[in-house]
């Protein structure tokens, strides 16, 4: 299967392979202080590969806070957050928001809440490292 999504403007865009086609797709809503604020729902599939395509890099703001071992892509233009990244051991990881999805059938959906409150920085990263996204690419299209 292959998922796409994008901000609401265009700017941030993406399309993760999901081979073989998800039975259904976890959809984590994060309870980490930023992701409350603006509803950060997220999934990942280890063994999928994303692309991301950005039109206007300067258009992208990383957010980072606490560890700032991650960063929130966000559309300075639109808002939206569509991608999370982690740098971790010089590979790029990363989780989509179900949120930017674009024709995906809700259906496939399972929500559930997700809370990382009182995880260590080292178990916060060989977490990400387990469940994130590990072939992540970047593309500029303009
Ligand atoms: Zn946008």
């Amino acid at each position: 299967m292959l998922i796409r999504g994008r901000c609401h403007c265009g700017n941030i865009g993406f399309s993760l392979t999901w081979e073989p086609d998800p039975a259904e797709i976890a959809a984590r809503a994060c309870s980490c202080s930023f992701c409350v604020k603006h509803g950060g729902v997220w999934t990942s599939y280890p063994k999928g590969s994303l692309e991301v395509s950005v039109e206007d890099p300067a258009l992208v703001s990383r957010y980072g806070f606490g560890t700032r071992t991650a960063e929130f892509h966000v559309c300075t233009r639109c808002g939206v957050v569509p991608v999370v990244t982690s740098s971790i051991d010089e590979r790029l990881y990363a989780v989509v928001s179900v949120n930017a999805f674009e024709g995906v059938n809700p259906a496939l959906l399972r929500h559930a809440p997700a809370s990382f409150d009182g995880e260590g920085t080292d178990d916060r990263l060989a977490r990400r490292k387990r469940n994130w996204i590990a072939d992540v690419r970047f593309s500029e299209a303009g």
